[in-house]
């Protein structure tokens, strides 16, 4: 079966539908039961998918997990309110105090964030590694090491990273490895393929798809499953029955938007490389990405996310460009069906091992305008930014 024919059918046992297409909207905090047997019954499987208690889930949420689990190839998926969520208590439900954690320099700002200014304080050490290392990670390896984290391609500057070659050094020393996967999706990568124990993604971006629903989603294998879903239940993290609804039925058509996110984005990517101003396009397809080969080795496709690097720009001239744009607003995020922009003049404050010596970058999300009105809209935009230089 091919994996658009499998995004339509996973999840949808008649358990949870009860004969429509979609899953019930089950919304619950207590699940009452008729006898004891009954409750003793539930209390044996409450780990596995049958009503216990509003917090381990209902119907809906149930459709959602084994879906995800399926696109992800996981024994098990669970959900959490955000994707920061995501990766704080994936990470919290591994480590304990006196442990150490290597993680990508290029990884979400978040994501460092928790390590430096959570983890820290907790006893737990962090190092930070060129995303482009490779198997030379082994040598940061310490005796106390216990998570390997990656994100490929990484936050705002793209390097894809060599996770075959991660991975075999991080197992040679018994270390858990995760994987931020909201690029990747699991139908472009899917981490567990590649030997990596666990995969979290922000559902909020690619599988929500419409800006609508913060959600986080970790995909465990058979062996770390049981821990993450009990350390999880115990840290409190839950998502709401109409959130986990609304993801399921984002997740249905992601396979659909994500090649038309990926035929314009790439349109855009090659029309901005050939632009006088770009120094170069940061777009895992193109071989001026960092990681481009292990993009074309590991990855079935791109999307609509990419970074370009200005050749010389100013804050002012960068504000210019985005106030210019009319299609593209500012903002955080991704994923959803709109185009967005962010910039950053300098990359001070987000990268503490590997330096910044190129121009401004700027990130752009493709969505799903007609992309002749995008490159209408950048073109005269850039006029604005050479304007001010
Ligand atoms: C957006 C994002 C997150 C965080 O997701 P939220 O749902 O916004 O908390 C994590 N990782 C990556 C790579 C992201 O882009």
């Amino acid at each position: 079966m091919k994996k658009e024919t499998q995004l339509i059918s996973a999840g949808r046992s008649k358990k949870y539908t009860q004969g429509v297409v979609n899953p019930v909207l089950q919304r619950a905090s207590t699940v009452v039961f008729d006898s004891v047997a009954e409750f003793k019954e539930a209390a044996k499987n409450r780990g596995n998918h049958a009503l216990f208690y509003g917090r381990r889930g209902t119907n809906t949420h149930f459709a959602l997990q084994e879906a995800i689990a399926e696109l992800e190839g996981g024994a098990g998926c669970a959900l959490y309110p955000s994707g920061a969520a995501a990766i704080a208590n994936t990470l919290l439900s591994f480590v304990k105090s006196g442990d150490h954690i290597l993680m990508m320099d290029s990884a979400y700002e978040p994501t460092r964030d928790f390590c430096d200014k959570i983890l820290q304080g907790m006893g737990v050490s962090t190092t930070y590694y060129d995303p482009t290392i490779g198997a030379g990670v082994s040598e940061l390896i310490q005796d106390n090491t216990r998570v390997l984290f990656m994100e490929s391609p990484g936050s705002i500057t793209m390097e894809v990273q060599d996770v075959p070659s991660l991975v075999k050094a991080a197992k040679a020393h018994g270390l858990i490895t995760m994987l931020d996967n909201t690029y990747g999706n699991g139908l472009s990568f899917r981490p567990l393929d590649f030997g990596v124990d666990i995969s979290i993604q922000a559902a909020t971006k690619y599988i929500v798809g419409h800006s609508d629903v913060m959600m986080g989603v970790s995909v465990a294998t058979e062996e770390y499953w049981p821990t993450l879903r009990e350390n999880s239940y115990l840290l409190g993290q839950c998502c709401s029955a109409d959130d986990a609804y609304m993801a399921l039925r984002g997740l249905r058509t992601m396979a659909v938007r994500l090649k038309q996110h990926e035929q314009s984005a790439l349109q855009v990517a090659n029309w901005l490389s050939e632009h006088p101003l770009v120094d170069h396009v940061r777009h895992p397809a193109l071989p001026s990405c960092p990681g481009h080969e292990f993009f074309k080795r590991d990855f079935n496709g791109s999307n609509g996310l990419f970074s370009i690097v200005l050749k010389q720009g100013n804050q002012d001239a960068l504000d210019a460009l985005v106030e210019a744009l009319h299609h593209f607003k500012m903002g955080f995020s991704w994923g959803g069906y709109e185009s967005l922009i962010t910039t950053n003049l300098t990359m001070k404050g987000l990268r503490s091992q590997t330096g910044w010596n190129f121009g401004p970058v700027v990130r752009l999300h493709i969505g799903l305008e007609d992309v002749e009105d995008l490159i209408a809209d950048l073109s005269q935009g850039l006029d604005v930014y050479a304007s001010k230089l």
